[in-house]
């Protein structure tokens, strides 16, 4: 532990001038309080519990505040909060709660999509017992009393590895459905999940062709792979971008054209809302025990990070609308939005792509022919660059 530490040390330094702490935002949902430091640049943290009247102290080391407006208001589990300089070198965050209250997860997300470094606080209640333990877990790992940690910073979730500027944009490319799960199935017996996989590996040969990406996939075969996992996928490679392919099916064979769905809470209209019902279906399609998934796709997210890669999501469908509108049909109001799950990660602008509907005779015929999905793959991968040159 004592290597690691000094590893993670050398490797990120002490820092000689001061982090500058910039905004504190707040969000809640039914069981937990996020709160969200936005930095400059990456910090030591130490958070601990107090009791006599119960509060959770964030101490950042070597670190000033300069908000660029009010922070949010405390909610949740906060009462109060308050902040400043606590010693020189130590910029302090107390927060104030009628109960006990645990930090049960902290950590640290590095710049992505315009966005600095961010330190997330995630708050619940505590009964009792598990707050004697938080409070007596912070008691031993720290020498001294609660006012003495500025002479000890333990590392808590260690820090990720700060991206490097000028490096390969990464591009998420999700093929949707798989294995157990279909997807939309034509009236010729065309699937989805084939289709849809047949452009993103046509998507990905494009965007290698360009030279100043690297694609990931979150499957390229057909295996089945849950909602929860696909933006997990993103997440844990860094994503500059999430784009999720599906194929519709729609009640009347007319309906034609492709569209862009960003999220959202509330669907721009029906038909939008129907079809993410449809698509957030497939973890149970293949049979998925849902209880583990709740947690990390629920509304708080949306309410934080995911608020401010809301504009990038949309930014990035415009640019899919205007690309993909020169090569196929587009439906009517080509960008609408509503809750899909599998575009819940918090801070990676994230699309998906409805690239036409398999209930639509000549749309099957059309994305069966390798050269429509050629075409489509182009326009996806000229949006995308377009999106990143602006
Ligand atoms: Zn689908």
């Amino acid at each position: 532990m004592a290597v690691l530490l000094a590893c993670l040390l050398g490797l990120f330094g002490t820092i000689a001038n001061a982090t500058v702490i910039t905004a504190i935002r707040t969000g809640e949902n039914a069981a937990t309080t996020r709160v969200v430091l936005d930095l400059d640049r990456e910090v030591e943290w130490n958070v601990f519990v107090l009791e006599d009247p119960y509060r959770v102290v964030v101490d950042l080391q070597n670190a000033d505040w300069a908000l660029n407006g009010r922070p949010d208001p405390p909610r949740g589990v906060i009462r109060d909060l308050r902040f400043g300089q606590f010693r020189d070198a130590t910029g302090r965050l107390v927060m104030d709660a009628d109960q006990p209250v645990v930090a049960h997860r902290v950590f640290m997300l590095p710049p992505q999509a315009g966005q600095q470094w961010r330190l997330v606080i995630d708050l619940k209640a505590a009964d009792s017992a598990v707050f004697a333990a938080a409070r007596r877990d912070a008691a031993e790992t720290r020498p001294a009393r609660a006012e003495a940690v500025a002479a000890f910073w333990p590392t808590g979730v260690p820090p990720l590895p700060p991206q490097r500027p000028g490096s390969a944009k990464v591009v998420v490319i999700d093929p949707g459905h798989g294995g157990v799960d279909p997807g939309a199935i034509g009236g010729g017996g065309t699937r989805e999940k084939d289709i849809v996989l047949h452009v993103g590996l046509a998507l990905r040969e494009a965007l290698r062709g360009m030279g100043n990406y690297r694609v990931v996939m979150t499957r390229d075969s057909d295996r089945f792979v849950r909602l929860g996992d696909r933006v997990r996928i993103a997440r844990r490679a860094n994503a500059d971008l999430f784009v999720s392919l599906h194929a519709d099916a729609a009640a009347g064979r007319a309906a034609r054209g492709a569209g862009v769905y960003t999220l959202s809470e509330k669907s721009s209209d029906r038909e939008a809302e129907a079809l993410a019902r449809r698509e957030n279906r497939s973890d149970i399609i293949a049979g998925v025990d849902l209880s583990d998934e709740a947690d990390d796709v629920t509304s708080i997210l949306i309410d934080l990070a995911q608020r401010e890669t809301m504009n990038q999501s949309a930014r990035l469908a415009q640019t899919v609308v205007v690309q993909l509108g020169e090569r196929v049909t587009m439906r009517s109001n080509p960008h609408r939005f509503a809750g899909f799950r599998v575009l819940k990660a918090p801070d990676v602008p994230s699309v998906l792509v409805e690239i036409g509907f398999l209930t639509n005779r000549q749309e099957e015929a059309q994305l069966k022919s390798s050269r429509t999905r050629e075409r489509i793959a182009s326009g996806l991968a000229a949006a995308i660059d377009a999106y990143f040159r602006r």
